[in-house]
């Protein structure tokens, strides 16, 4: 230090250097210490007087002297030394510090001596952890937010679900992977945009879901909508929408989001389920050789039919068919004729149907039935009598049947007035089969009402009754 007197340094540079929260020393090349700051005689817990001129060794002591030494041997050979390590300040705190030897050189190259600075830089090292462990932080979570991603992408891609994502007043749009899939675009064929984003959807469907948007965009109300978007290949997908927003302080959407699924195969599956469910209801209720309705049909008929009239009042009737000797038609012409011979009676008694409310279905067998809704007994009569002309005027012969063709005797059951219970159908079915029988035994080819049965029993029990005709 002494060499320096007279240079051009400021004269207080001794007490600023001992304002310094570092510990600077001077120690020449004999290792005897030349200079000293406060804070490094604090450290030492030593006056000036006494460290200057104190030996390095006596100062550090024997241990701590060879400590250094390789760190001694390099200054002396003018090698800048600049190393952190562990110390314990002199509240016997621990700290880090931060220790540089820097060489002072004779004009010629020698070395005179050095000057050792130490640093506290616990607090540096403490933020530098810190940011490495933030760091450290941010990359696992920017991985673990890049994996939940491809996972969210992979499980789009197979549900067939894709989102879009809207920040706003900007009204950016992203798309997810699927969405592209969705729509049949690429990320490099198509930028989304809110405008041409509507326009992948069928013209009929835009208004709607503009509405929709727009509600969702400035109100923050979510919907739910399925439309058809059409591919720029032709090919038409069924989407359902929902969307969200995410609302701001202010009560204004910030962002808005929606999951968009492609239900077209749902909707295709849907679709042939309810065709084939339309043909199986319709088979259920068709008989197979004829094509008219089956038993099924008229019982399911019979107890709407009755509901209806016990709302309504009105009459009830059903007219029970059968083909008269119809064992002997088998047996003189086949079965397969049979067949044919019962396809061509339900036609017959088919086309004298007038109201579409009129159900002529097989009863079984080679025996028909008729529902006739809003119809007395008079007027059933009359449309049983046109059933047995039609069936008569086909002409089919049979051999076995006076008149020497196919032929058919029907029995009338009438409700008047239709009285609630399972047990007031059966008793009309059974009035009409009680007709049916009594047509066979007053000889076939015949319609046979109730009133008739009554008129005939009288007959044939020579005795006359009082009919009270309706
Ligand atoms: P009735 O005038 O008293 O009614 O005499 P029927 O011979 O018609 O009466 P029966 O009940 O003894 O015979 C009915 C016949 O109808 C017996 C059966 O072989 C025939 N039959 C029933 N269903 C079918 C069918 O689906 N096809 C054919 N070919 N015949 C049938
Ligand atoms: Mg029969
Ligand atoms: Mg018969």
């Amino acid at each position: 230090m002494e060499r320096r007197t007279g240079s051009p340094y400021p004269p207080r540079l001794e007490q600023i250097v001992d304002a310094l929260p570092g510990q600077v020393a001077y120690w020449d090349r004999d290792l005897i210490c030349r200079y000293a700051s406060r804070a490094y005689l604090d450290y030492f817990s030593q006056s000036r007087e006494r460290l200057i001129g104190i030996s390095m060794q006596d100062l550090l002591g024997e241990v701590m002297f060879r400590q250094n030494q390789d760190i001694i041997d390099g200054i002396l050979r003018g090698e800048s030394q600049s190393f952190m390590r562990p110390m314990h300040r002199l509240d016997g705190s621990a700290a880090i510090v931060h220790v540089t030897y820097v060489a002072d050189r004779d004009p010629d190259g020698t070395v005179a001596g050095f000057c050792v600075s130490v640093n506290d830089v616990t607090e540096f090292k403490r933020i530098e952890e810190q940011l490495r462990e933030n760091e450290a932080e941010l990359t696992t979570l920017v991985r673990r937010r890049d994996e939940v991603i491809s996972w969210l992408e992979m499980a789009e891609g197979i549900a067939h679900v894709g989102h879009w994502r809207m920040t706003l007043p900007d009204a950016g749009l992203t798309w997810s992977d699927e969405m592209y899939r969705i729509h049949g675009v690429t990320r490099d064929e198509y930028i989304p945009e809110a405008k041409t984003a509507l326009a992948f959807f069928s013209p009929e469907d835009r208004p709607r879901i503009q509405a929709l948007m727009r509600r969702t965009l400035t109100e923050g109300l979510p919907y739910e909508d399925v439309g058809c978007v059409l591919r720029r290949d032709g090919e038409a997908r069924y989407v359902k929408t929902q969307t969200m927003a995410a609302m701001g302080a202010d009560g204004v959407p910030k962002m808005a989001f929606g999951v968009v699924m492609d239900i077209t195969d749902q909707q295709r599956t849907e679709q042939a389920l309810r065709v084939a469910y339309e043909r199986l209801e319709a088979l259920v209720h068709v008989d197979g050789l004829t094509g008219i309705g089956n038993r099924r049909q008229f019982d399911e008929s019979l107890g709407l039919e009755w509901q209806a009239a016990l709302r309504t009042g009105q009459p009830l009737s059903v007219v029970l068919i059968d083909v008269d000797r119809f064992k002997s038609f088998n047996d003189t012409y086949g079965h397969q004729l049979g067949d044919k011979c019962l396809q061509a009676v339900a036609q017959a008694i088919r086309s004298v149907a007038y109201h579409a409310r009129h159900l002529v279905a097989r009863y079984g067998g080679e025996e028909f039935v008729m529902l006739l809704p809003a119809t007395d007994r008079t007027r059933a009569v009359r449309v049983a009598e046109r059933a047995r002309h039609a069936v008569a005027e086909l002409g089919l012969a049979h051999a076995g049947n006076a008149g020497g063709v196919v032929t058919i005797s029907a029995g009338i059951g009438t409700a008047e007035t239709v009285q609630p219970g399972c047990d007031a159908q059966r008793q009309l079915i059974a009035e009409a089969d009680a007709m049916l029988y009594r047509a066979k035994a007053r000889g076939r080819n015949r319609v046979v009402s109730h009133l008739d049965g009554i008129e005939a029993y009288a007959r044939d029990h020579g005795v006359s009754c009082q009919l009270d005709l309706p």
